[in-house]
């Protein structure tokens, strides 16, 4: 048995700690890692079968070209790499460098989420690069922002445990994120209250004091609601609101607007007035109070809104900065906030600096020596695919993640995709559904054999480091970018030989004219993600790297919770109040189509299955796509569980087993994300979401998609 690697998990955004070993037999045998700073050192189910997923079958392991005869063919990386550079060079000659675009992933590791976000932005001229982390927690992004002046998560893991009341909100906590929950249980076990805001009744509700069951989309009144009744009862931290933040009347008057009365959010929400009560009572009597969200906020055309609303409970209160509370947005995937630091999103620059403001282009140019740097913000996930169909973009290069299963309207991405006249993948695994679509395959390191950084939920950075060998002709995402960059004419930039070489840029950049957040005339740059700390780190030190939570001190410590200060990242120190508007779903249900499809995980599977899949171990928990139903909505529509049923929405169809017991109520059904054509015909859940998104976050709106179910 080889020795133990210290490695993190690469599926949800808790980002435990692993120890990786490699048996006689080439065996991968993963355990907890205790020395980790998450300091739980365990793992969940998935996590524990990650020896299971690691084997090359099915795996792209030599660069492919389609031919004339449109079958792929192997070739080498040297005329792989030419084609790549010669079509994004013709494009952005013929049709100017928004013609080009990048679409990436949140399970990239940090140092090829810069140099992707750095040739873009800074070489190619263009902001259109987006990734799957839009799809995700964009809205998180968007409300962490206008609340608080910067992306940032303010609190850590250890909150939750010294919480005395825990409010989950569109969070299957139990499933998405176990070993986090397993620290809710435990806290729940020490005397803290549970309330579950979710329309399922799922694991996670099974152990809550409290369950919500509100409509879909009905959360800004809730929290709207809440916000007038605290105000109402006095329940104010009336010294930290006026010292610290500004907009408090305009957001009450907009709550007060159409959630004051507690009767009114009980009808709207679907829900008991009693509960709406037991909540707002149990929230005004704790003064530790952690609201921890996920998708069932931020997929929604109100997703940002709903964001704000709820922090906006905690400005009220004051309930943020100290332990056990504060807002907590946990990230799906193992390093969505990691591309965020970078810049990975559309509409931001590298190190949280702002593709609008004209100083922070200033600098991440500077810093870079660019030869140019885009000026506008690019093209959100869904519109970029709407631009390829329309023949506005005519490129893209699609690195680790699978739109033609994961965006909403999937089929309609699938023509995008035949509309471009060059799409290249960079992928794990050879056969999917979006490198179908493909005219260049370009083979990547999957975990085990990657070496880089992620950023877990908490802003804990973390090493992802190699145990296994490279196979076949796999290259790092980092190298294969910085290759495709020396041939467009841009060595200058790209000149790195390792992944420490990229990081410690990228710390240099976050550092780059930072000032210490505080108090002496805060210039327009200054912001919280800085690691200066990090910034000259040697091979040795970077390889041997411990946790740490950004921001990071120039001794190397990191910063556990932030806005121990109250002073938050906009311009005046101040944080503000946010007026939310309450609005229901896009699109209604009719006649027609008079279910709610509500899209999300199951416990065993990840993404769109290409690792977990291959377990057999994860199969057995649930093994096939289904549909959930109330009994009574599979009576009215002509199906039986057990039996298979067609799912019809206005963009799409699927099939799927009928099921009950899921929690859903009458009206609703729930169907995961996981399955698609390469697993079963019409399984992918994603040809049938209606790709409304929120207007700004412009993340896509996965829980409410009117739909039919039929007997298939
Ligand atoms: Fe991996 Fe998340 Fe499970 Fe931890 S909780 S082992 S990070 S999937």
């Amino acid at each position: 048995m080889s020795t133990p690697v210290a490695t993190t998990c690469p599926y949800c955004g808790v980002g435990c700690g692993v120890l990786a070993r490699v048996g006689e037999d080439g065996a991968v045998h993963v355990a907890g890692d205790s020395s980790h700073d998450s300091k739980v050192g365990r793992l969940c189910v998935k996590g524990a079968a990650l020896g299971e997923t690691v084997d090359l079958q099915g795996r792209l392991l030599h660069p492919k070209m389609r031919g004339e005869n449109g079958a792929f063919h192997r070739t080498s990386w040297d005329e792989a790499l030419d084609r790549v550079a010669q079509g994004f060079r013709r494009i952005v000659e013929q049709h100017g460098s928004d013609a080009v675009a990048l679409y990436v992933s949140g399970q990239l590791l940090t140092e090829d989420y810069y140099v992707a976000n750095k040739l873009a932005k800074g070489y190619l001229g263009t902001a259109n690069i987006d990734t799957n982390s839009r799809l995700c927690m964009s809205s998180a992004v968007a409300g962490h922002k206008r609340a608080f002046g910067e992306d940032v998560v303010p609190g850590c893991y250890e909150d939750l445990e010294q919480a005395e009341l825990v409010v989950l909100v569109g969070s299957n906590t139990a499933w998405c994120h176990p070993v986090l929950f397993q620290r809710i249980a435990q806290a729940k076990e020490q005397g803290a209250k549970l309330v579950v805001i979710d329309p399922r009744f799922t694991a996670t509700c099974e152990s809550a004091h409290l369950h919500l069951p509100i409509k879909p989309g009905t959360d800004v009144w809730l929290f709207n609601g809440l916000l007038v009744f605290l105000f109402q009862h006095g329940v104010m931290d009336a010294e930290f609101v006026d010292a610290h933040t500004e907009d408090l009347n305009a957001a009450l008057a907009a709550a007060a607007a159409d959630a004051g009365d507690p009767a009114h959010v009980a009808r709207i929400c679907g829900v008991q007035q009693a509960d709406v009560l037991a909540f707002y009572r149990l929230f005004a009597r704790h003064r530790r109070t952690v609201c921890l969200f996920s998708q069932g906020v931020n997929q929604s055309s109100s997703g940002t809104d709903k964001v704000n609303s709820i922090i906006n409970c905690h400005l009220l209160t004051g309930r943020i900065g100290a332990p056990g509370m504060g807002p907590f947005s946990i990230t799906g995937q193992p390093n969505a906030m990691g591309g965020r630091e970078v810049g990975g999103l559309a509409n931001m620059l590298a190190a949280h600096m702002e593709l609008h403001e004209p100083v922070h282009r200033e600098i991440v140019q500077t810093f870079w020596s660019s030869p140019r740097i885009a000026s506008r913000p690019g093209l959100k996930a869904v519109a970029l695919f709407d631009a390829m169909l329309e023949g506005r973009v005519k490129a893209v290069w699609i690195i680790g993640t699978n739109p033609v299963v994961s965006l909403p309207d999937a089929d309609r991405a699938k023509r995008a995709l035949d509309a471009c006249e060059l799409v290249v993948c960079s992928d794990i695994i050879e056969r999917t559904d979006t490198n179908a679509h493909a005219h260049v395959l370009l083979p990547a390191l999957g975990w085990g054999e990657k070496d880089g950084t992620v950023t877990n939920s908490e802003r804990r950075i973390s090493r992802q480091r190699p145990f296994l060998p490279a196979p076949g002709e796999a290259r790092a995402d980092w190298r294969i970018i910085c290759d495709v960059a020396r041939r467009l004419g841009f060595a200058q930039g790209f000149a790195f030989d390792s992944p420490r070489d990229i990081f410690v840029e990228h710390a240099r950049l976050t550092a780059f004219r930072n000032h210490t957040p505080g108090r002496d005339g805060q210039p327009a740059a200054t912001r919280l993600l800085n690691l200066r700390g990090l910034a000259s780190l040697n091979h040795q030190e970077y390889d041997a790297m411990r946790p740490v939570q950004w921001p990071v001190h120039d001794d190397g410590t990191g910063t556990q919770r932030l806005f121990t200060d109250h002073h938050f990242a906009h311009a005046d120190g101040r944080a503000r109040l946010i007026a939310t508007t309450a609005r229901l779903p896009v699109h209604g249900t009719d006649r027609e189509y008079p279910l709610v499809l509500n899209t999300g995980r199951v416990r065993d599977q990840w993404h769109t299955m290409t690792r977990t899949g291959k377990s057999p171990r994860l199969a057995g928990h649930i093994s096939e796509p289904y549909v959930d139903m109330h009994p009574h909505d599979a009576l009215r529509s002509g199906v039986r569980e057990g039996e298979l049923a067609r799912v019809q929405s206005s963009w799409g169809a699927m099939v799927a087993r009928v099921r009950h017991g899921g929690g859903v109520l009458p009206g609703n059904v729930f169907v995961p994300i996981h399955w698609n054509d390469q697993f079963a015909s019409d399984a992918r859940v994603g040809g049938l979401v209606n790709p409304v998104v929120d207007p700004v976050s412009g993340e896509p709106e996965f829980k409410h998609t009117p739909v039919r179910v039929e007997p298939f």
